[in-house]
């Protein structure tokens, strides 16, 4: 094996050399993957390309309201994230997706969240500036095995099987910003089977999509690629095959999805 890896990367230099980089250059300028990998993306509203998804970060508990029915104080804290894989995005374009019930769970959920997606990044972003990174928005669902989530938690273990699973985060396509600019207020909604669940302002997030990139750059590197799912008003609950979830976020497209 060790033979095999050393020719390949060999091989790499060589060619590399040839197209005239240098040796560590030329090794990562030819990487040659074993198999063909998928990368997600995000279709961009009246664009031709496409979104690369690097990273799917949420954050946890950001209107007062939802802080309080999961049962912890809203006041102002630091914020906390988690992740998702960037496989976990199911693209909703219009019409009525379906999406699986996961396995694993008897108490799934929904919560309807703004989502920024970022065109570059950085360390350290001061929250005056990190609104300069965002490309552009997306109504999302951070889909939830509450029950999973909850039991993890009540045992101190990673909650990760109740958030991190497939096709756990549905998103529109990216209105971009220069066509629309940063949304800070206006009604952020979801309904079940045509009844309203949840219904709130953006204006009501404890932390700003700001604050959030600024905080997210403190403990990770951000780059263009990220998305951050910006947390969800109260009123999350339970959904059961069949339902049909119609989400909506003002002046972002409409998200609907039909559970099966
Ligand atoms: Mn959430």
């Amino acid at each position: 094996m060790a033979t095999i890896d050393r020719r390949r990367v060999l091989g790499a230099v060589a060619a590399g050399a040839a197209a005239g980089l240098g040796p560590a250059a030329a090794a990562e300028a030819q990487p040659d993957p074993l198999f063909p990998l998928a990368q997600a993306t995000i279709p961009i509203l009246g664009e031709a390309q496409v979104f690369p998804v690097r990273r799917i970060y949420c954050i946890g508990r950001n209107y007062a309201a939802h802080a309080r029915e999961m049962g912890s104080d809203p006041s102002r804290e630091p914020p906390f994230f988690f992740q998702k894989p960037a496989d976990a995005v199911q693209v909703v374009a219009g019409g009525v997706a379906e999406h699986p019930y996961p396995s694993l769970t008897q108490n799934y959920h929904h919560e309807i969240e703004l989502v920024a997606v970022l065109k570059s990044g950085g360390r350290d972003i001061p929250a005056a500036q990190a609104l300069d990174h965002v490309y552009g928005y997306a109504t999302g669902l951070d889909m939830t095995r509450r029950d999973l989530q909850r039991g993890m938690g009540n045992q101190k273990k990673p909650w990760e099987i109740g958030k991190s699973f497939d096709r756990s985060a549905p998103i529109t396509p990216i209105l971009p910003v220069v066509r629309a600019g940063h949304p800070t207020r206006g009604r952020i909604r979801l309904a079940v089977n045509g009844t309203v669940r949840q219904d709130a302002d953006l204006s009501e997030m404890i932390w700003s999509v700001a604050e959030q990139i600024a905080e997210l750059s403190r403990a990770f590197e951000l780059k263009a690629g990220d998305i951050v799912f910006s947390g969800t008003p109260e009123n999350v609950g339970p959904v059961v095959r069949g339902d049909v979830l119609a989400g909506s976020i003002a002046g972002l497209p409409d998200l609907s999805i039909r559970i099966v």
